[in-house]
């Protein structure tokens, strides 16, 4: 069992599944998003995912048309995002998640913006 939830902590979320890979992407829109490094993220079972608390406080943001990105309007903290044409699959923030076990990263995509002092062992 994945338990997490946003900053303020009025966004609940637990997740049934089990989180089978993570991945980290340095794309400018994933640094922008997050406001770091990185997005850090897992594509996970939307059907698996259950709101406990705080449905209200989510809003959507549209960067491009068709992907949604979620975040609690209260404390802004990213909770996952989702495609329009995909939305039985979201895409979780992996910062968002209090409880159960995260898998490494095993990819990495946009390297040509990873900054060069991060090493992954
Ligand atoms: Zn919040
Ligand atoms: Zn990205």
């Amino acid at each position: 069992m994945i338990k997490g939830q946003c900053l303020c902590g009025a966004v609940q979320y637990q997740y049934h599944g089990k989180i089978e890979n993570s991945i980290l992407c340095y794309c400018t829109d994933c640094q922008q998003a997050q406001g770091s490094i990185a997005g850090w993220n897992s594509a996970v079972d939307q059907t698996q995912f259950e709101l406990t608390s705080g449905r209200e406080q989510l809003k959507e943001y549209f960067h491009t048309p068709n992907k949604a990105r979620v975040f609690c309007q209260n404390c802004a903290s990213p909770l996952y995002s989702y495609r329009t044409d995909l939305p039985d699959i979201i895409r979780l923030r992996l910062g968002s998640v209090t409880e159960g076990d995260i898998p490494a990263p095993k990819e990495e995509f946009f390297l040509e913006h990873k900054p060069n002092f991060i090493e992954l062992r």
